[in-house]
Order: structure tokens, then sequence, then C-alpha cells
């Protein structure tokens, strides 16, 4: 097999059972391929970009993610503490986001004020993607990272049988399973579903674009005042701007939404430019003027927010999904990426345990019962959550005060989700499983 790498650290003399091949080198692929050097499975990573990618602006990690990142290797977790950033007002650990209107004055005029919501279990953390991924990359061997490599086509050999990946260049390898990581447009998802679920392969439109900037924290102070420096977001009709600090508190990332109700997204790719002017045509009724103003450091360029509402199943035989090719959401429970590195997790975890390649599509069948329920509860209630932010659920409406409410109570099933229970089924399926020799 062309540059099968060998991940393992462990007994160079001791050939590894089985060979995978990640396809993506975002968030899903890289920290899947932590995970399996962790637990010593050999991968080889195909990503199409000629290098990691150096864009993108603030994610921010619940304390889920935060614990898969722990769990997958204690390191990773001490590298994003050292990246990340908190609110900058002092006492605010546990606060997610202040609630406050977007209208003039956030509200003041009718005697709003800032409502925290968060949890004791949750700690405000954000960090620069960029930041995030060099933590990442730098514990992935170069040997085992191939760029340029576009995948075209994967087809499964007999059932149980290698899996052929064929490149854009014209190259084909074999592994013995493929992981599609390769995000919400990716092209796995159509080898898992698209003979029994075609209409599941393209991710919908969800009903909202965003606009995005990153502000350096002296201009965001001096508009926002001390609203910049921690997490808020800013409630309106068809309107929502989030804000919070990153890269250790020297610049304020803006999220700005614009729901689109009932409209489809007409252009042919998820972006589109547009001139300044339109798009702060999306803001110029009932929006404060200051948040306007923080759009002066966004590129006019709408980016449509599509995701997969329903996927069926997350394997076929040996091709399986993780992250969002399997379960691309809208970013308004901040838990996309989260969900990727609980993926990651469990399927190294359980990949770790096999000591042949006859347990593949039974470890993938694991990983689906255990994680497929949760990461599309986490699509659907984010759909909702999104609701909320523009003031159009159907029971909360325009109430603040109901909506607050909401916020404090729709996050800890995501947050305090036990991983290591997820981990201990899984060792129990995988010894129930006759088909697995362990
Ligand atoms: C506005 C916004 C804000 C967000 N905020 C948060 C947040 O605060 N917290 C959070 O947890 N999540 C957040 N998310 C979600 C999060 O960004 C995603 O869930 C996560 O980055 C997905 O990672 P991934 O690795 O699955 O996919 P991707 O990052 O899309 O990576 C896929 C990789 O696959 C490669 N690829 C694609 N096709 C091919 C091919 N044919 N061959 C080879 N390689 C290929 C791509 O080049 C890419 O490198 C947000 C999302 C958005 C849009």
């Amino acid at each position: 097999m062309p540059h099968s790498v060998s991940s393992n650290d462990g007994d160079a003399a001791t050939a590894p059972p089985f060979h995978i091949a990640i396809i993506g080198a975002g968030i899903g692929g890289l920290t899947f391929a932590i995970g399996c050097r962790k637990n010593k499975v050999s991968y080889t990573l195909y990503e199409s970009a000629a290098k990691y990618s150096t864009v993108g602006a603030g994610v921010g990690l619940g304390p889920n993610a935060l614990n898969a990142l722990n769990m997958i290797d204690p390191k990773l977790r001490t590298m994003y503490d050292d990246i990340s950033s908190g609110n900058l007002t002092p006492n605010k650990d546990h606060v997610m986001f202040d609630a406050l209107y977007a209208e003039t004055n956030f509200g003041e005029d009718r005697g709003w004020q800032p409502a925290p919501f968060g949890a004791s279990s949750y700690d405000r953390t954000s960090a620069h993607r960029v930041d995030l991924l060099n933590i990442l990359t730098s514990m992935i061997p170069p040997e085992t990272v191939r760029f340029n490599k576009r995948v075209k086509n994967i087809v499964q050999g007999a059932p149980g049988e290698k899996v052929s990946i064929t490149f854009e260049d014209g190259e084909t390898v074999m592994a013995d399973a493929v992981i599609g990581s390769d995000g919400a447009k990716g092209p796995t998802r159509g080898f898992v579903l698209g003979d029994r679920w075609p209409e599941e392969v393209k991710a919908t439109y969800s009903g909202k674009y965003v606009y995005r900037s990153i502000i350096p924290m002296a201009d965001a102070l001096q508009i926002l005042g001390h609203h910049a420096g921690d997490a808020e977001t800013f409630l309106g009709k068809d309107v929502n701007f989030i804000t919070f600090p990153i890269s250790r508190g020297a610049y304020c990332n803006l999220v700005a939404f614009k729901f689109t109700r009932g409209q489809p997204w007409t252009h042919d790719q998820w972006t589109k430019r547009i001139t300044k002017e339109e798009m702060l045509a999306d803001f110029d009724e009932g929006v404060d003027k200051r948040l306007v103003k923080l759009l002066d450091w966004a590129d006019p360029l709408q980016w449509s927010l599509h995701h997969h509402i329903n996927t069926p199943i997350y394997y076929n035989d040996r091709i399986c999904l993780l992250g969002d090719s399997a379960h691309a959401t809208t970013p308004h429970q901040a838990s996309g990426a989260g969900q990727c590195i609980e993926d990651a997790l469990v399927l190294s975890h359980i990949l770790g345990q096999l000591k042949s390649p006859a347990g593949l599509t039974k470890a993938f069948e694991i990983y689906d019962s255990i994680r497929r329920p949760r990461g599309q509860n986490v699509v659907k209630t984010s759909q909702e959550a999104g609701e909320l932010y523009s003031f159009n659920h159907h029971e909360c409406g325009d109430d603040m005060d109901k909506i607050v409410a909401n916020f404090r109570e729709r996050f800890l099933w995501i947050w305090e989700h036990d991983l290591q229970a997820d981990l201990t089924k899984a060792d129990e399926l995988l010894a129930k499983a006759t088909t697995v020799s362990k």
C-alpha cells in the first residue's frame, strides 16, 4: 500500500492488525488521528488541501468537549487551556453568555439587565480556531499525513473486505476501513447513505446565514464598552449577534446571524459575496448601531448554515462517518466541534480494542449506537435554539424571561454527559459481540 504508515507507538516488531484511512484533517479528523495514536491504531490521514487549514474565527468548547480532549490525551487539554480565553470580567467563569436585546440600548430602555446563563459545570472558554488546529496538528506525525489528496471515489469490496479509495490525481489506495471526517460537504457521506437514503446525503439549508469578523479588542472595547470583553448574545427578531473574547483577550470574535425564514438558499456555493451596503441592510432595522459598527471588520460574505438534520446511519460496512460529515449542525449551541471530539474519543477507543480487521463493521455498529442518538439530538436541538435566539420559538416568542429560563436548562444534557459511561458501554457491547475476536 503506498504510504501505508503505521502510527503505532508500540513494539515495532508487531505489525498493526489493520490500517485505517482517515479522510479530512479538520477538528474531527485530527482529534481522531490523535486518538488512533493513543490507542495504537494504524492510520493514514488524507487531506484535499495543500496544507493544514489556517482560516477560521472563534470556537467555544463546552465541558463535554474539554473532557473528551482530556480523555483522548491530557496534553491536549493542557495546551487548550494555554490558548483559550474566558470572560474578561472577574467572577464570570461559569457564564456562557449574557443575554441582551439587539435593539438600541440593548433593552436598557425597557429596563432589561444583561441576563447571564451557564452552569456551575460549565467554564466559559473560547479559542481562535487556528490556535486550536495548531495544537492538534502539533500532535500528528508528518509522515502519517498526505496533503493534496482529494477523494473522488470509495469502493467497498465484498462485505467485510478492504475498501479502495481513489483520489482526483488518479491514485488508488486500499485500507481496511475508511473514516470520512471530510466535513458537511465531503463525499464520504454519499458512499455511506447514497444507496439506501439518497435524500439524506446533502446537507439542507437551516434558514439562516452569518457574517463573521475578528475585531482587535481595543476597538471592540471602544465600541461596545465592557460588553466586548465578555461573551454576550444580542437577540432580536430574525437577528442574533454573538461576541466573545479569543486569543487570550486580544481579539473579540463576532458572529452576526440573519434568519431568512421560509426563503431557500439559492446560491450554488455556501458562501456568497455581496456588497457592504447589502450586508448592512440586513441589520438596518431594530439593531443597535454599535453592533452594526462591528461589521466594519467583517468581510461582506454570507456564510449559509447547512445541517444534517437526519442521518439514518453512520456507517456502511467498512466506511464510517465522523464529525460534520455525520452531524453537521448549526452553531447555536456551540457544540459542533465538541461532537467531533466526542466521536473521535469513542471511535478511537473502540478501534483500539480490536485485534483483527474482522471486527471493524461490528465496531462501527457499536459506535453508531452510542454516538448517533446524541449527535443527531445536538443537531435538532441546535435548530430549536436558533428559533429562541431569533424570537421565533413557538412557546417563548420574544419573551426574554422565558428564553433565558430555557437557556439555563437546555445545555446541561450536552455539557454534563458521562463520556466514561460511553466507553464502558462500548466495551460491554464489544465483549458481547461474538464476531469480534479480542
Ligand atoms: C459560524 C460557526 C461557528 C461555530 N462555532 C462553534 C463553536 O463555538 N463550538 C463548536 O463546538 N463548534 C462550532 N462550530 C462547528 C464546528 O466548526 C464544526 O462542527 C467543526 O469544525 C467540523 O469539523 P470537521 O473536522 O468535522 O469538518 P471540517 O472542519 O469541515 O473538515 C473537513 C476536512 O475535510 C477535507 N475534505 C473535504 N472534502 C475532501 C475530500 N474529497 N478529500 C479529502 N479531504 C477532504 C477539508 O479540506 C477539511 O480539511 C461552528 C460552525 C460555524 C459555521
